[in-house]
């Protein structure tokens, strides 16, 4: 099965070096490291043909955070959050995608996720204090040394889910999007519940139907801001009128085959819900 974008990094993530701060400091100096740009959510790119590839700068740049991501080749790479629009071109990852080579786009993604995830978590949640970044940025530490707590980057698990019965499937939609789009019914994961009960919970509370069962499909790393995208396929009982939470969705319907490839929008190509409308379209 072929994976989703922002899937199939093939960094080494050298989770050994993170502890070794004067091999991580002399990798830093080193001209032969790679520094890739982040600035205010955008990720430095140079259009190639046919799309983007990631652009990486070799030296030591400014950066208000560096954070080590890995080895490729022998070389170090740093994700640099940096202040100045002036290095190139920079993109947005959401609108891009599905542009850049597999590899490119899982690198920037983490890039993005571990930049963001640092610029929210200056303060200590514990105590209030000031956190210091360590380990290559792969944990922040309260600066209280009455605290002291260790912070680390996070996932906020989401399902996102194809629910189907017989020959229709069910779709929702939100205000803000694109007119007429219709997309996967998705949400978070809540304390103390499995994904598959996150399935059932929302599909639920969103459109008042019920599951039979639930089948995992794939998984996504949604680096926007910083979330898993669990995706499943879910079969209802029966095909009840849906009852549309209105603080979640603008509408719910089920829809044929033919009524989803009339639609005049569907979510962007790069995500997992296109890919589990894709799938279900072509079962
Ligand atoms: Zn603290």
């Amino acid at each position: 099965m072929r994976g989703n974008v922002f899937s199939g990094g093939t960094l080494d993530r050298a989770a050994g070096l993170r502890r070794d701060a004067q091999a991580l400091a002399q990798r830093r100096k080193d001209p032969q490291s790679l520094f890739l740009p982040v600035f205010r959510n955008q990720s430095l790119v140079r259009a190639i043909e046919n799309g983007y590839e990631a652009a990486a700068l070799s030296g030591e740049i400014a950066a208000v955070e560096t954070v080590f991501l890995g080895l490729q080749d022998g070389r170090a790479y740093f994700a640099a959050d940096v202040e100045t629009e002036s290095l190139g071109e920079f993109a947005d990852l959401r609108q891009i995608g599905s542009l850049l080579p597999r590899q490119d786009a899982a690198m920037l993604a983490y890039a993005r996720a571990m930049l963001q995830w640092h610029r929210n978590h200056r303060f200590c949640g514990r105590c209030g204090a000031p956190t210091v970044s360590e380990q290559g940025g792969h944990l922040r530490r309260c600066s209280n040394p009455d605290c002291a707590a260790e912070h680390f980057p996070r996932t906020d698990p989401a399902v996102i889910m194809l629910v189907w019965s017989g020959e229709h499937c069910l779709l929702g939609r939100q205000k803000p999007w694109t007119p007429g789009m219709m997309s996967t019914l998705a949400g978070f994961v809540e304390p103390g519940e499995t994904p598959e009960e996150a399935v059932a919970r929302e599909v639920w509370e969103e459109t008042g139907v019920k599951l039979r069962g639930v089948r995992y499909h794939s998984s996504q790393p949604w680096p926007f801001p910083g979330s898993l995208m669990i995706g499943f396929t879910a079969e209802a009982e029966g095909r009840p009128e849906p009852i549309v939470d209105p603080h979640e969705l603008e509408a719910a319907a089920w829809l044929t085959r033919a009524e989803v490839l009339a639609l005049p929008a569907l979510p962007r190509q790069h995500s997992i819900a296109r890919r589990l409308i894709e799938d279900w379209l072509d079962r």
